[in-house]
């Protein structure tokens, strides 16, 4: 389980730095979450302003 960043992401970067786990980084379209890294702690979703990332 891990949460997951959908197309909805704009690649604003609010959530990188608020990661405990430094999981959030840049792909190919859009910040993607290495999910052998998550714990599911929900800080991206909090800061996020287009609710691109839940949980999977
Ligand atoms: Fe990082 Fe927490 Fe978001 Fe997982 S839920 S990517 S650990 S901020
Ligand atoms: Fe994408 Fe939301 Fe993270 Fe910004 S805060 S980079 S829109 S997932």
């Amino acid at each position: 389980m891990a949460y997951v960043i959908n197309d909805d992401c704009i690649s604003c970067g609010a959530c990188v730095s608020g990661c405990p786990v430094d999981a959030i980084s840049e792909g190919a379209s859009h910040m993607e979450i290495a999910e052998d890294q998550c714990i599911e702690c929900g800080a991206c979703a909090s800061v996020c302003p287009v609710g691109a990332p839940n949980p999977q």
